[in-house]
């Protein structure tokens, strides 16, 4: 059974980002490399040595952790030299992940971005880990509230933060999710269709529903994202908030922006709704636990 005492990726993060502060270093972007140095000397890194990360080229992997077979206090992390820096920034706050809270298990790490979907269940919990724990240590959550509080959101506050905290605008778009107070909703369309959405706090808990179409999800009538004229729509546009949610009466209005990756075929909608009182009615909970079922890699 899970004590309180476990330590879970966000314990973990928070315990580095605290070794950062006392040390003056807590900056951003966070300094991954000062955190490697850093992690041997600490209880979480204790007698291994981490080695400089290494970068190869590679079909499909993103990354990987390995112990040296021939000594196994010794660990080196690689890391695919072919995708954007700030996906390969993740991708080594991922590896640094598994070496706090999964070397003693397992003696080499190989992640790919698909293996949280597919993977075995064991396989895909240790993946969901590595990318809570990036996350965590990447985005500080402190750092973030601090940021957003009482701003406007849109995707214009949104790329200067991922700038700032050296993350992909997807990887600052799932985060902030997570900590915005509005009732928001954010939609990954891959191809044309929904890879995943993910619903904020105050909209989960104000019953916040897309309106679904067939299964894969397509782009609804009267959005922005069915509009194939509208590349990137950064600002938003507001529109009664029926056209993408059943739950939301006449009257209600959301504002819809959109942003459209360079290739053309990945597009994310996001979604900032009036606000509303909460909803509660018997049965609650299960079909809320939905949106994270998924996984999803953060790094994109
Ligand atoms: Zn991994």
């Amino acid at each position: 059974m899970a004590g309180s005492d476990e330590l879970t990726p966000f314990k973990a993060a928070a315990r580095i980002l605290d070794w950062l502060e006392a040390i003056g270093e807590l900056t951003l972007p966070i300094n991954l490399d000062l955190v490697r140095q850093m992690l041997p000397t600490t209880p979480f890194g204790k007698g291994a040595v981490l080695l400089e990360p290494a970068p190869v080229t590679w079909g499909s992997s993103e990354g990987a952790l390995v112990r040296n077979p021939d000594n196994p206090n010794e660990w080196g992390i690689f890391y695919n030299a072919k995708t954007r820096p700030e996906r390969q920034r993740f991708t080594l706050a991922h590896e640094l992940g598994h070496f706090v809270l999964h070397r003693d298990s397992h003696a080499s790490f190989n992640c790919d971005k698909e293996s949280i979907y597919t993977g075995a269940d064991t396989l895909k919990l240790i993946e969901r880990e590595a990318d809570e724990f990036a996350s965590n240590l990447l985005m500080p959550g402190d750092l973030l509230r601090q940021r957003i509080t009482g701003k406007r959101i849109d995707f214009h506050l949104l790329g200067e933060l991922a700038k700032e905290f050296g993350v992909s605008l997807e990887a600052m778009c799932i985060r902030l999710i997570k900590f915005t107070e509005q009732r928001a909703v954010l939609v990954y369309w891959d191809y044309g269709f929904m890879k995943y959405h993910w619903r904020s706090q105050s909209a989960i808990r104000t019953r916040v529903r897309l309106r679904s179409t067939d299964d894969p999800q397509e782009p609804l009538p009267d959005t922005l994202a069915a509009d194939e004229d509208i590349v990137q729509e950064w600002d938003g546009i507001q529109m009664p908030a029926y056209h993408w949610c059943s739950s939301e009466p006449p009257g209600i209005t959301l504002r819809e922006m959109k942003h459209s990756f360079p290739s053309g075929n990945r597009v994310l909608s996001l979604l900032v709704l009036e606000s509303a009182a909460p909803r509660d009615f018997a049965g609650s909970g299960r079909e809320d636990a939905i949106d994270n079922n998924k996984g999803r890699r953060y790094g994109n």
